[in-house]
């Protein structure tokens, strides 16, 4: 049961083929085998899963099914989910039971969805391999003997929904955290346009870059998560007011219409030293696009190589101002100290790992007065310079097609600097930086067998059109992206 796609569990609880309850009983009984081995979830829900799936075969028996329902899905442990525990991977969060529901989980509930936990990421999102987390890194499933990581920050929903402990879960991408997992993993994972999904209630780490986003196995399955993710949220001030993703259902192919769809690709990637699978697989989709009808143009967006500089900078900036509500006094971990300062000192001491801390000195120094000007206003110029390449970019192309990353999933314990780290997000975080979204698909596996992905990427709110190619991209690649096989089942 756990092989059907979203569209085909909602078919068959439809048609009455399966129940809620079964359903989410095969998936209760894969997370109890292989949950602890992968370490996806920080929390399951088993009591809070069966009993959403009791109210959703209720619904489908009076004939009244929402959109989701039924889904068993995971919940990054970001999104606060009322009276459950909602952590963000941090020891300063490591009991705080939050008294309300993020936007996003609630519009899962309103959907109809099961609730099977809440998985695990990098501390306060903050990393690529969601080895910052205080509960440990989650592990890939695939050539699981090798320890692979999952990605991060989102890894704890890729390696449930790529080892069938969850049918789709929630990310958020803030830098690459959505699509860099997705992609070495073998899933879809969008970062939609900035202002599309909500973030209230969504623990921030750079509110001017977080997006919450979908991580599926399927384009299609991709769509339907997003089409009950998005929406204008009063609550939340960056919201769109038209904000909007509505999916019937099918994606329509995009390409071999009567209008040529023109492609771009970024000229000042092909620098980019990248595996040569990588390589190889990226020029074969390409081609395929190109026989299907696709007119591939170059592109340039002459500062994006400098956009890591540009998010290490703003990033951490508005992260250190974030996390400076973490101060032992109104919820959270609390070390008493001799007063005041130094309970604030040895609180955040004891309840931020290494990552957050280093993220919470750059951001400090970069907003100092003597470094403001040099570092910060020196890195939103670029943002600007950023965003308006892209826009320029897209009168000439329709939609941009990139890597999702130089190559595949490295072990967990690969020895990177913080440095070599941050650059493994070279091909995701530009898109963060204009608000634009981006969708990383399955391209295919390395000779080794392991996926790879690349990106589509679009102009603010094109994101239909962009899941509309993503979904040529998946049919070309034909990609089976089940490990399952390693994991007897
Ligand atoms: N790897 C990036 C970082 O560490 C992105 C994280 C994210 O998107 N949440 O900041």
């Amino acid at each position: 049961m756990i092989d059907l796609t979203i569209k085909q569990a909602l078919a068959k609880l439809k048609d009455r083929s399966i129940s809620a309850v079964e359903l989410t009983r095969a998936y209760l009984a894969r997370i109890e085998k292989f949950g602890k081995e992968l370490n996806c979830y920080i929390t399951t829900t088993p009591e809070r899963a069966l009993s959403d799936a009791e109210e959703s075969d209720k619904r489908y028996a009076s004939g009244n099914a929402k959109v989701l329902d039924g889904m068993p899905i995971a919940m990054k442990d970001l999104f606060a989910t009322r009276g459950i525990r909602t952590t963000a991977a941090s020891r300063i969060l490591e009991n705080f039971v939050p008294q309300y529901e993020s936007t996003i989980s609630q519009n899962f509930i309103d959907a109809g969805t099961v609730l099977l936990g809440k998985s695990n990421l990098d501390e306060f999102a903050m990393g690529t391999f969601s080895k910052t987390s205080f509960f440990g890194a989650p592990v890939s499933p695939w050539h699981l003997e090798k320890r692979l990581t999952a990605g991060g920050s989102s890894g704890g929903s890729t390696s449930a929904v790529a080892s069938g402990l969850a049918i789709g879960a929630t990310g958020t991408d803030t830098g690459g955290s959505i699509r860099f997992p997705c992609a070495i993993t073998g899933l879809v994972g969008v970062k939609p346009t900035y202002g599309l999904c909500s973030r209230w209630g969504c623990v921030a780490f750079a509110s001017s870059l977080d997006t919450p986003g979908p991580i599926a196995r399927t384009v299609d399955d991709a769509a339907i998560l997003l089409s009950v993710m998005a929406g204008h949220d009063p609550k939340d001030s960056t919201s769109s007011p038209n904000a909007k993703f509505e999916f019937d259902g099918e994606l329509k192919p995009i390409l071999g219409n009567d209008k040529k769809l023109r492609v771009g690709i970024i000229k000042e990637f092909a620098s980019v030293k990248i595996s040569d699978d990588m390589k190889n697989l990226f020029e074969k989709r390409v081609a395929d696009l190109k026989s299907m009808g696709a007119e591939i143009v170059e592109i340039s967006i002459p500062n994006i190589l400098d956009a890591l500089s540009a998010y290490y900078i703003i990033a951490p900036a508005e992260a250190s101002s974030n996390l400076a509500r973490y101060d032992g006094m109104r919820y959270g971990l609390r070390v008493e100290g001799t007063d005041l300062e130094d309970t604030y000192k040895k609180t955040r001491s004891a309840g931020f790992g290494e990552e957050v801390k280093r993220r919470i000195l750059i951001g400090t120094a970069v907003l100092s007065s003597q470094s403001y000007d040099v570092y910060f206003m020196q890195a939103a110029r670029v943002r600007r310079m950023i965003a308006d390449a892209f826009n320029k970019a897209f009168e000439q192309c329709d939609l941009i097609v990139c890597p999702s990353s130089a190559g595949p999933a490295l072990p967990l314990d690969s020895d990177l600097t913080p440095l070599e780290y941050y650059a493994l997000d070279l091909f995701t975080v530009a898109m963060n930086l204009a608000g634009i979204p981006a969708v990383s698909v399955p391209c295919g596996l390395t000779q080794s067998g392991l996926p790879l992905g690349m990106q589509v990427v679009a102009p603010r709110f094109k994101d239909m059109e962009m899941l509309q190619l993503a979904k040529h991209i998946e049919t070309a690649s034909a990609f089976d992206n089940r490990p399952t096989k390693i994991m007897g089942n």
